[in-house]
């Protein structure tokens, strides 16, 4: 049966969600559409954290960062491709998603080191397990409180437009049936197209056969549903791949480990690489290794302070030697050589200067056992590509004029990472935007 309301949402991931709550909020009626049978999309499977500067909880543990680094940071690590308006709104409002969060009881407190950031910035629960399923959690409570109904298994599968203005959206339910959603404004918050092969072929063919780290449903049809409607792309041939995914499963080890002291080996037994750079510069040297695999090696100290990778060893995606020889032997490596890396490295930690790859924050030694190391080769991660919005999230047409009506945020959007996104920034992405989207849509209704 069709339906009324001031506005839909499509998708319930971080963007989605935050969206409808800053909708819902602002007295408007609101509905969420969602093609899975699960909430939270890729959002459920974000490992890291969030990134912000210049936040009361980096004060509290005595970091010094500011908004200008982390845009320098971000800028550098997009390759100078990032849009700057676009990218100024996500550092300004990083901090105020980590306390709306918070608010809310989502308890993030802790902050580390990650790839690509010159500073501790990345924001994750005191425990440091991954922050997704915590924001995904902490914002459908939310949304219970305010009674905004969810609809799963419910597809959008086109924009309704009148006069060149978004209407609403035509659905499937899980029954199959057709409806129509008559709106006053419509949030795209469908996510990315990792999970669509076609479509990264189509735009990077040399990613062909490549593994994803997404869920099955990041297949882009927010962005073709949004072009068919007349919106513009933006930079939508930028693909990440994640330098650490599991080789058969595509999941994901968090880069939050290389950050908490994990190095990087590789079948000659040797480290290749400074483990902290970009995400696409360590997936590039990982992938001129032989067979294009690489080892994360960690001892039990780093696992005892880091709930992922204490998962990841209890999952059985680790392998485990008491000492560094005979980790050596489970991994078929050859035990002098890798016991001479180790040495090197730990002699690095000690000197504080790595002088082989140039590693900063040399902080965990890895003189003390059990020792563990989990295989890892690049995956299809993130589409930084997609819908053009404006600073407002307003959707643009291909005259740079506003889609009347349609507003985006989140993976589905282009133009906030640039050419390479850093680790942490799309929870901050999702949250900053989602609410602005929410805020926006609500404010301009008529
Ligand atoms: P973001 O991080 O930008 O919030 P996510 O991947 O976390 O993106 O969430 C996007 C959600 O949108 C996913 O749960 C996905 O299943 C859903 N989705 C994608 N396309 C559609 C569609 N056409 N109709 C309904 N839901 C959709």
């Amino acid at each position: 049966e069709d339906m009324n309301v001031d506005i839909v949402v499509v998708g319930s991931g971080g963007a989605g969600l935050s969206a409808a709550i800053e909708a819902k909020e602002a007295g408007k009626s609101v509905v969420i559409l969602e093609q899975m049978p699960i909430i939270g999309g890729n959002t459920n499977r974000a490992t890291g954290g969030l990134n912000a500067a210049e936040t009361t909880i980096q004060a509290d543990n005595g970091i010094k960062d500011s908004k200008k680094v982390f845009y320098e940071d971000t800028l550098k690590g997009g390759k100078g491709k990032n849009d700057p308006a676009l990218l100024q709104t996500l550092v300004d409002n990083a901090p105020d998603a980590i306390y709306w969060l918070n608010d809310m009881g989502a308890g993030i407190a802790r902050v580390s080191l990650s790839g690509g950031a010159t500073n501790p910035r990345i924001h994750t629960p005191a425990d440091g397990s991954p922050i997704g399923p915590v924001v995904v959690e902490t914002l459908s409570k939310k949304l219970k409180e305010l009674k905004v109904d969810i609809m799963l298994q419910t597809k959008a599968v086109k924009l309704i437009t009148e006069n060149g203005a978004v209407t609403g959206v035509e659905a499937v339910d899980k029954n199959n049936n057709s409806f129509k959603v008559n709106a006053k404004a419509v949030i795209m918050a469908t996510g990315g197209f990792g999970a669509n092969s076609e479509m990264v072929v189509k735009y990077r063919p040399e990613l062909k056969g490549f593994s994803t780290t997404n869920h099955s449903g990041a297949t882009g049809t927010g962005i073709a549903m949004a072009e068919e409607a007349g919106a513009d792309l933006m930079q939508i041939g930028e693909i990440q791949i994640h330098p650490t995914t599991d080789p058969k499963s595509g999941y994901l080890f968090t880069e939050g480990l290389r950050g908490d002291g994990a190095i990087l080996i590789n079948k000659e037994a040797k480290r290749f690489t400074n483990e902290l750079l970009t995400r696409d510069v360590v997936s590039q040297n990982i992938l001129k290794q032989r067979d294009k695999v690489a080892y994360l090696i960690t001892n039990q100290a780093i696992a005892d302070d880091n709930a992922s990778l204490a998962g990841y060893i209890k999952d059985g995606y680790a392998k485990k030697g008491d000492d560094i020889a005979s980790l050596a032997k489970e991994l078929g490596l050859d035990a002098t050589t890798l016991e001479a890396t180790m040495k090197t490295y730990n002699q690095f930690i000690k000197d504080g200067k790595d002088t082989e790859f140039e590693r900063v924050h040399l902080t965990h030694s890895l003189e003390q056992g059990p020792f563990y190391a989990i295989e890892v080769t690049p995956g299809v991660h993130h589409t930084m590509g997609g819908l053009k919005i404006d600073t407002k999230t307003h959707v643009l047409n291909k005259e740079g004029k506003v889609l009347s009506g349609l507003y985006a945020a989140g993976e589905v959007v282009g133009g906030v990472h640039g050419g390479n996104r850093i680790g942490g920034n799309a929870v901050a992405d999702i949250i900053v935007f989602g609410r602005i989207a929410g805020q926006t849509a609500a404010a301009e209704l008529k």
